[in-house]
Parts: structure tokens; C-alpha cells; sequence
């Protein structure tokens, strides 16, 4: 039961709405409802937000305003707001722009990654070879991510012995922590139960996150299986933004107000407040829900 020697009980949250959710959403949302939804996040007690990602405008036309989005919000606050990087060339965007963390996501099945970034997984791993000293140069803090960590639409189930690699490499990197994620929610909370056993056994020096995906609507009980395992950092999305390309429709992230109100009513401590959080989703729905209505399930 590492992760959990915290007394009162507490959880850190992630807050991944601006990145994973609006990159999911269908019609450009206007940069200054982005920077204010931030903004509003930021002042719920959120402490973590990742706020954009730096991928090519080709791959991901939503967030072709990343520069413009770290430069117009609140910086001056305690929170760390870092941005996604697919790539070296994405983190020499975001050094460009004063990134103070970034996150590379490589994928444990090689499909998935030649898929969403054009190489294989060994290749991605390759380039964190040179982006991890690069960071460091800057000043930037490294976060890894697994993507696909429970499951890939294209490969089906993923071995274990697959996730454990790609969090090795992550860790002679000397990331921060690294974060596994059911990107297109197929995970169980048996097999959450599972994996954590073997990777906190493995990683003990490791802090790792979870970021689960609600396409099935188990997304919740999953984070509650993780939660139980020792896990004590957790991503998720205002207003369950987010989706799935792999299955139109479905709902996106687990939304955070539900996450936060979970752990309030079991006594863990999250440092958010409820109420403000509930306004930030009303107001996300409200502009998100005017462009695109399929994309809010929180
Ligand atoms: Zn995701």
C-alpha cells in the first residue's frame, strides 16, 4: 500500500479537461473561453492543470492555440500548468512559450502509437532519450504518460510486461511521475487492482498517476479499485470532457466534480472546492455544450 501514508487522507487531482476534453471537442472553441475556463479552474484549488498540448495543428486543430493559451492565463498563482508534448519538436514549442512542465505520452501498444504519432513505441522511446536532458537544460519539469496502459482499441488487451518497459525507459529518464492511462477506457477494476500491484512493487521510488476514461461509465469505480491499491494521484476532466474516437459518442473522462465528491464523501481530502468546481463544470457546459453537445457527460 505505497502512496498512501498521508495523514489526514488526501488525493492529488489533475485536472486534464483543457487538453484531453477540448481536444475532443467538434468546432473550434474560441481561445478566450479556453483561458477563462482555465482561469476558473485554477481558482477551485485545483493545484495541477494540464493545460494544452503542443502537437501539430494538423493532428489536433482545437489546440492550435496552445502558445497563445499559456500566454493569456494566470500564471502568478501556486498552480503548475503543464502541456502535453507529442514529440522533441513539441517540447521546443513549449520551452519557447515558458512551459514549466511537460508531459510525453508514448503508447505501450505499438499500433496506438504508430497510429497517433506516426512511429513506433521503441522510436518514441528513442526521442525521450534526447527530450528528457533537453528538459532538464531548460528548466522544464518531465512527466511520462502510458497511453493504452490497460488496453488498445487496435491490439486488443496489453501485456503488463509492455507497460513495465515503457515506465522503465520513463524512469532512467528521471521523469517526475508517470501517469498510465485507459485512453479509451477498457480498463476493469479488477485489472487496475492487478497492474497497480505489479507496478508499485516495481516502480516503489515512482510516483505514478491514473487517468481512466468513462466510456463504459466504470471510469469512477476504477479510480475508487486504484484509490484502495495505494494510489493517491488522480487525472480527470471538468464536466467528464473528453471522448473516445474510437467509440462516437461516448462519454469522455471521469469528470472531476464526481471524483472530488467521491473522496469528499469518504473523508480523503482533495484540496478543491466542491462548490467553485461545480460552477467551473456549469460554465464549461454552457460554452462546450453550445459548440458541441455531445461532448458534456459530467
Ligand atoms: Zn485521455
Amino acid at each position: 500500500m505505497r502512496q498512501s501514508e498521508h495523514f489526514p487522507d488526501s488525493v492529488t487531482v489533475i485536472e486534464v479537461g483543457p487538453r484531453d476534453g477540448f481536444q475532443n471537442v467538434k468546432g473550434e472553441i474560441p481561445t478566450e473561453e479556453k483561458v477563462k475556463i482555465i482561469n476558473l479552474l485554477a481558482t477551485s484549488g485545483l493545484k495541477r492543470i494540464e493545460a494544452t498540448s503542443f502537437t501539430h495543428p494538423k493532428w489536433i486543430p482545437q489546440l492550435k492555440d496552445a502558445a497563445e493559451v499559456i500566454r493569456c492565463i494566470n500564471r502568478g498563482s501556486d498552480v503548475v500548468f503543464s502541456a502535453l508534448i507529442p514529440n522533441e519538436k513539441g517540447l521546443d514549442r513549449a520551452i519557447e512559450n515558458g512551459v514549466e512542465e511537460v508531459v510525453f505520452v508514448v503508447s505501450a501498444s505499438d499500433a496506438l502509437n504508430r497510429e497517433n504519432f506516426n512511429q513506433s513505441t521503441a522510436e518514441s522511446l528513442a526521442e525521450l532519450a534526447a527530450i528528457s536532458p533537453k528538459a532538464k537544460r531548460n528548466g522544464v519539469r518531465l512527466r511520462g504518460a502510458i497511453a493504452a496502459s490497460f488496453g488498445c482499441p487496435l491490439e486488443g488487451s496489453v501485456a503488463v510486461e509492455r507497460v513495465i518497459d515503457v515506465a522503465k525507459a520513463f524512469q532512467k529518464a528521471e521523469v517526475c511521475e508517470v501517469s498510465l492511462a485507459d485512453t479509451t477506457g477498457m480498463a476493469h477494476p479488477l485489472q487496475v487492482r492487478d497492474l497497480l500491484c505489479r507496478l508499485f512493487a516495481e516502480f516503489s521510488d515512482l510516483p505514478l498517476a491514473l487517468h481512466f476514461h468513462d466510456t463504459r461509465r466504470i471510469g469512477l469505480v476504477n479510480v475508487y479499485s486504484a484509490w484502495q491499491i495505494g494510489a493517491r494521484i488522480f487525472e480527470s476532466s471538468i464536466a467528464g470532457l473528453g471522448g473516445c474516437p474510437y467509440a462516437p459518442g461516448a462519454p469522455g473522462n471521469v469528470a472531476t466534480e464526481s471524483l472530488v465528491y467521491m473522496f469528499h464523501r469518504i473523508g480523503v481530502e482533495t484540496g478543491v472546492d466542491l462548490e467553485s468546481l461545480m460552477e467551473c463544470s456549469r460554465i464549461t457546459k454552457e460554452v462546450v455544450g453550445g459548440i458541441d453537445p455531445d461532448r458534456c457527460h459530467g
